[in-house]
């Protein structure tokens, strides 16, 4: 295991200046943006005698490198070294949590490296399952045991729990840790009662590889329910676990109350320690996550169409970074790396899951009036101090740029004004939008308001 794990270092040392040389000599032969899409992401892993591997981050990056720069990878890798190796690439895709596939349960190798503490962005939706995941990955067994992550689809769970192991084995290479999904566990438990036939010792085998970890990480537990001989393995699992001092951490996407069918001595373990819930992102949130997942692929794009994708994506990070990586796709095919506001309608037309609500100039009025604690009929009031001007101009910025409708006719609605009133005020709040956080922020909010069902 240690010898395996100095191995493992050295090669990382020795990949990554080779890995940079061959990009050196690339990113002469393609497209600057070629390059920065699809090269510069690329994280090299390994270089054994014959093989260069590659790790990148979803299964379209694997694609595109297998079918479209294969050959020139391995004829500039060759020109490099003088010698000739095959290019393996990996897709974090092919072994994810994202997928919910199950991941093979061999010590030391499965949680995977992207997922870390570093990467994940923490806001108000998050910030106690973040805390306990840091804090049970320093102390381990010693604080919140187990710890029970809950929430649902495509919150971060899973990126949270294999952040756990990597900090955890950051901190002390020698741990022994297990990350496992529900299903992978009962495969293995069944098939170990099926080679018992065969071979007397399947089942021992089983319980040493189980039941001897320092760090026990188990992805989905709300399958469990209902599981024959699942439940009354994984009871024993958890126990000896716990007894020689061993961390267990879970996720589920509801509580242990809520799992069916669970066993009650189960779920009494379950509550035993620490629940932290990962709730929904919420606008500012969807915000820094976006400007988070961007950062890392070189797109140049403005606020206003991160504030378009955050009010029109709000289920879940798995969605806000699929969004990300569609507008990455329509830039590469455009070769672009500018992200347009015509480009991110383009890319995300399929998976607007909006229903746009029939939006009139009296819904606008009535929550800016709300949103500021203005009297009702303020913004339609002849009256012009700035504590009514302003709203009025952000009413007429929403009716404008969020609802579409025109200018005469929003200028009627608003106690009969001029037209070139309201672009007035349509053009002051695009100005001040650019320069001031707080209106920015108002406008953002209100559009959340007013749109939603
Ligand atoms: P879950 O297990 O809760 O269904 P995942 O952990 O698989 O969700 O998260 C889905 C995707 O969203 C992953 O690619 C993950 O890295 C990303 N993600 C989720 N939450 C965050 C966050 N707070 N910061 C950065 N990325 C996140
Ligand atoms: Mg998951």
């Amino acid at each position: 295991m240690q010898t395996a794990l100095a191995q493992d270092l050295h090669t990382k040392q020795d990949v990554k200046p080779i890995w940079d040389g061959v990009l050196n000599v690339l990113r002469e032969e393609i497209s600057d943006v070629s390059f920065l899409t699809w090269f510069k992401p690329i994280e090299p892993v390994s270089l054994s005698a014959d093989t260069l591997t590659l790790s990148v981050t979803s299964g379209v990056h694997k694609n595109m490198i297998m079918t479209k720069y294969y050959s020139l990878i391995e004829s500039t890798l060759t020109g490099a070294t003088g010698k000739n190796y095959q290019i393996e690439v990996i897709s974090v895709e092919d072994d994810a949590p994202v997928a919910e596939q199950s991941v093979p349960a061999t010590i030391g190798k499965v949680f995977n490296p992207k997922y870390t503490f570093e990467n994940f962005v923490v806001g108000n939706n998050n910030s106690l399952a973040h805390a306990a995941g840091v804090a049970v990955s320093e102390n381990i067994g010693s604080l919140y045991n187990p710890l029970f992550l809950y929430g649902g689809s495509g919150l971060g769970k899973t990126h949270l729990l294999h952040a756990v192991a990597n900090n955890a084995q950051n901190l002390n290479p020698d741990l022994k840790i297990m990350y496992v999904t529900t299903e992978k566990f009962t495969n293995d438990y069944v098939n170990s009662i099926l080679s018992q036939k065969n071979n007397k010792k399947s089942i021992q085998d089983f319980h040493d590889k189980y039941r001897n970890v320092d760090l026990f990480l188990v992805d989905d537990v709300q399958f469990v329910g209902g599981k024959d001989g699942f439940q009354e393995e994984f009871f024993h699992t958890f126990n000896a676990i716990y007894e020689n001092g061993g961390q267990i951490v879970l996720t589920s996407d509801r509580l242990p109350a809520e799992i069916p069918k669970l066993e009650e001595r189960l779920r009494t373990r379950f509550n035993m320690g620490l629940l932290a819930d990962v709730q929904p992102p919420d606008f500012e949130m969807r915000i820094a996550i976006l400007r988070n997942k961007i950062q890392n692929e070189y797109l140049t794009v403005d606020d206003e169409i991160l504030v378009y994708v955050a009010e029109n994506i709000r289920s879940n990070v798995r969605d806000l970074e699929g969004a990300v990586k569609r507008m990455l796709a329509y830039a590469s095919i455009r070769r672009t790396n500018r992200i347009t506001q015509e480009l991110a309608e383009q890319a995300l037309k399929d998976i607007m899951t909006v229903t746009k609500k029939k939006l009139t100039t009296a819904s606008i009025i009535d929550e800016v009036e709300k949103y500021y604690s203005l009297p009702k009929g303020s913004l339609v009031s002849q009256r012009r101090p700035k504590s009514v001007s302003y709203p009025r101009q952000v009413a007429m910025y929403l009716c404008r740029e969020v609802a579409d409708m025109k200018l005469p006719d929003i200028g009627r609605d608003f106690g009969g004004r001029n037209h070139t009133t309201v672009m007035h005020a349509v053009n002051k709040i695009s100005e001040d939008m650019k320069t001031q956080a707080d209106v920015e922020k108002d406008v953002a909010e209100l559009t959340e308001n007013v749109t939603k069902n």
